[in-house]
Order: structure tokens, then C-alpha cells, then sequence
């Protein structure tokens, strides 16, 4: 992944990505809506942006893809008018693709992420985000020997104007990407603003007396109490922005935020390799410092969940450790 034609590819999939789903975010009253059997959501925008980001993927690289995707197509093969609705949405970019074909492309996301290089997607990352009309994120990364050496995410309702407020979408959303020991990058989800922007993040803290912690809008995911907790053991004041997705690891890359603090409510919680990869890589390269609740980096060798890490803590340089610090101090983890 480092020749100018791949990521031109990159960029492309995810700018078409960003807009079917943003077409679809509108039509929201009559999006439809499942459930998968971990009673998590489910809408025709993750099938629809899976297929296309699989499909494109594979045409562009040439080459079977290697894709540890979120979503698999074994509820559309039983449902018709769910396939149907997810092949009108994919056919809106990719004219007259089949149902068939879009089936495939959706299976190609499943890989056992294990291997020397895969990729991994996570075509809407914030399902609950999206449906509440909030912040969603369209997730890909390539993974080589356990490391995130390529990661992108488009975030279409994440203004590319840093003084409007985050709870308002833009006009146009951000893609942000980055590469391993290479930069971060920030560009108009259109991809209008050419080129790209690189980013980077503040060192120390934007206000010496207040923390801006961001963490989930679902308390199931992530403990927003803690990050409290957390601002008054470093003796300093907190804000607390509540955010879906892996839009948090972009909002500290940019400086809106000092720190996301993900820690689990339910201690068996696995993470997902797809919620942190693209994510994790954007933030690092941005010059945060990403690790789990106990310190350790984050593993992507352990195929499709990261087995060896508990929570996330991904903040600017001068927080990280007083923060882990904090964690293991008040018993959080
Ligand atoms: P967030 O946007 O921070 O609410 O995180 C969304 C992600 O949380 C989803 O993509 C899910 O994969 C993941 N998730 C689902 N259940 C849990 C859980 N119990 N704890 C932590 N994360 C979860
Ligand atoms: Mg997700």
C-alpha cells in the first residue's frame, strides 16, 4: 500500500462510500433496520457499504482480497427484500450489479484476519450513530504482520471545519488517513480540497486546568463516569464529549479533544479489530500515543478481535501517562 495509485483508489472508495451512506442517513424513516444475532444493528447502509468497498477493493487491487469485514451476507441470502434494497442502494455507484455479485462482494470481508497482510473493514462503525443521525464512521485498514501499516476513515458528518461544533453535521464530511511512520491526513469527504492537509496533535493540552475527554454515547460501550473520575484524580476539570464511533480517535487527532477513554462496562468484552484499526493509526501518525487500559499497544495479530488488550486510552503525549496512572490507581480496569 504505498504506491500513489492505491491510495488515489482509497480515497475514491471511501468518497463514494461517504456519499452513499449519507444518501442513505437521509432516507433514515425508512432505512430499514435489523438485527444481527448479537442484537447488535444492522442496516441496509452496512451491507451496502461493505459491498461496495469490498468490490472496488478487489477490482482495483487485482487480486483476491484478503477483507476482515464486519458484516457477512447470511441474513440477505434468507431475505429477499433486504438483498434487494441493499443491491438498489450499492447500484446507485456500481450500475448494474447483480444481486448475486453483491452477495460475493459482502463475503469477501471474511477472512479470519490471521496471515502475513489483510485488510480490515468496518463499513459503518457507530450503527446506534447513524441511526440517531449522529456521527458514523467508514473504516479500512491493512494490516501487515500484526501492525496497522495503512489506515483510512471517512467520518461524512464530521465538519472539515474545525470551528463548527460537533454535534452539528457539516456541509461535507472529513476523510481522514495515515500511514505507519508516514503522517496523517485530512481531506473533504468530496475529496473538493486537494491536496490533502496533513494534521497533528498538540503536544500538552489545549487548557491547562480542564481535560476534554471523549468516550461513547452507549454507556454499554464505554464508561463516560470514569473519564470524571479521571480528570478529578489529575486534580483538573473535565469535559466530557460523547461521541459514536471511531470518530474519537480523529477528534484527538485534530485537537478537539485531549484524550478518548474507552474502558468496558462488561469485563468479557472483546474488542473488534475493525473498531480501532484505521482509527489507532489515524491518531498515532497524528503524534497521539495509543495504547489499551494497561499500557500495552494495541495487538492486531490475533485474528478477528484483540485478544490481548482491555480498553483504550489514546491521548496526547503529555496526558497518556498520568491517565494510565489514574486507571490503575482508582481500580478502573
Ligand atoms: P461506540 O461508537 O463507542 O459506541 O462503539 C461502537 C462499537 O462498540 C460497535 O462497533 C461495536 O462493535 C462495539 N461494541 C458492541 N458492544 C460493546 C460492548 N459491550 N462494549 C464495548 N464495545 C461494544
Ligand atoms: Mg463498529
Amino acid at each position: 500500500m504505498t504506491s500513489d495509485f492505491q491510495l488515489h483508489n482509497c480515497l475514491q472508495v471511501i468518497s463514494d462510500a461517504c456519499s452513499l451512506a449519507r444518501k442513505a442517513q437521509k432516507s433514515i424513516s425508512h432505512i430499514q433496520q435489523h438485527t444481527k444475532t448479537d442484537h447488535s444493528p444492522v442496516t441496509v447502509a452496512d451491507y451496502a457499504v461493505q459491498a461496495l468497498i469490498a468490490y472496488k477493493l478487489q477490482s482495483s487491487l487485482g487480486s483476491p482480497v484478503l477483507l476482515a469485514g464486519e458484516e457477512d451476507s447470511n441474513d440477505l441470502r434468507s431475505d429477499d427484500t433486504l438483498a434487494k434494497a441493499v443491491t438498489e442502494c450499492v447500484g446507485e455507484t456500481l450500475r448494474d450489479i447483480t444481486i448475486g455479485e453483491v452477495l460475493d462482494a459482502i463475503d469477501l470481508g471474511s477472512h479470519d484476519a490471521t496471515g502475513e497482510r489483510y485488510w480490515t473493514l468496518d463499513p459503518i462503525d457507530g450503527t446506534k450513530g447513524f441511526l440517531r443521525g449522529g456521527h458514523y464512521a467508514i473504516s479500512l485498514a491493512l494490516i501487515e504482520q500484526g501492525q496497522v501499516v495503512f489506515g483510512i476513515m471517512g467520518c461524512p458528518n464530521m465538519s472539515t471545519r474545525l470551528i463548527d461544533p460537533l454535534d452539528i453535521p457539516g456541509e461535507k464530511g472529513c476523510i481522514f488517513y495515515a500511514y505507519k511512520n508516514g503522517g496523517c491526513w485530512i481531506t473533504a469527504d468530496d475529496l473538493s480540497e486537494s491536496p490533502p492537509n496533513p494534521i497533528s496533535t498538540r503536544s500538552t493540552p489545549f487548557d491547562n486546568a480542564t481535560i476534554r475527554i471523549c468516550g461513547s454515547v452507549e454507556w454499554r460501550h464505554s464508561s463516560t463516569s470514569t473519564s470524571k473520575k479521571i480528570a478529578e484524580n489529575l486534580e483538573k476539570k473535565s469535559k466530557v464529549i460523547q461521541i459514536d464511533s471511531q470518530c474519537k480517535y480523529s477528534i484527538v487527532a485534530r485537537n478537539q479533544a485531549d484524550a478518548y477513554v474507552r474502558l468496558p462496562t462488561d469485563k468479557l468484552y472483546v474488542e473488534k479489530i475493525w473498531d480501532h484499526a484505521a482509527g489507532k493509526l489515524i491518531a498515532e501518525e497524528a503524534g497521539a500515543i495509543v495504547t489499551d487500559a494497561r499500557g500495552n499497544p494495541l495487538d492486531f495479530g490475533y485474528g478477528r478481535l484483540l485478544q490481548k488488550n482491555q480498553g483504550i486510552v489514546c491521548s496526547s503525549p503529555s496526558l497518556h501517562a498520568s491517565i494510565l496512572k489514574s486507571i490503575e490507581q482508582l481500580n478502573l480496569i
